[in-house]
């Protein structure tokens, strides 16, 4: 009984993830980010003018729905790059839930935490060098 409970209670979980990711990038898809200012700003950005790695990433994901996949580029490469591999995540989470069997981490070793830090310190610097100045 405690273990039917506990199954109904993962399903919910997973449900309303499920819902509220699929609400999120509804807005996504319908309100163009540099359109409309509920979207929350950089605060980074903001006072300095600086792009961080994210920057751009809202206006990326919003024509990435959209598949333009140049646009999206310009916005926020690095989200284009890493965005097959995040949909992996995604997938095989939602696979392990629901069918509770485990599914192979490609990256299950902790040092590719530090290869995504380091990534993303990189991205951060490189693209705020003059010459490579991109999306914003
Ligand atoms: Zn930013």
């Amino acid at each position: 009984m405690e273990t039917a409970g506990k199954a109904k209670g993962q399903g919910l979980k997973l449900a309303a993830m499920i819902g509220g990711a699929t609400a999120l990038l509804a807005v996504l898809f319908l309100f163009a980010p540099e359109e409309y200012s509920f979207y929350p700003r950089c605060l980074l950005h903001t006072l300095t003018g600086l792009q961080c790695p994210g920057c751009g990433g809202l206006r990326a994901a919003h024509q990435l729905l959209h598949g333009n996949v140049a646009a999206a580029f310009h916005y926020n490469p690095l989200l284009v790059l890493l965005s097959p591999l995040l949909a992996a995540f995604v997938i095989a989470a939602i696979g392990r839930e629901t069918t509770g069997r485990t599914v192979p981490r490609l990256f299950k070793h902790p040092l590719w935490i530090w290869v995504l830090v380091g990534l993303l310190i990189a991205y951060g610097i490189t693209r705020n060098l003059p010459l490579l100045r991109s999306g914003g």
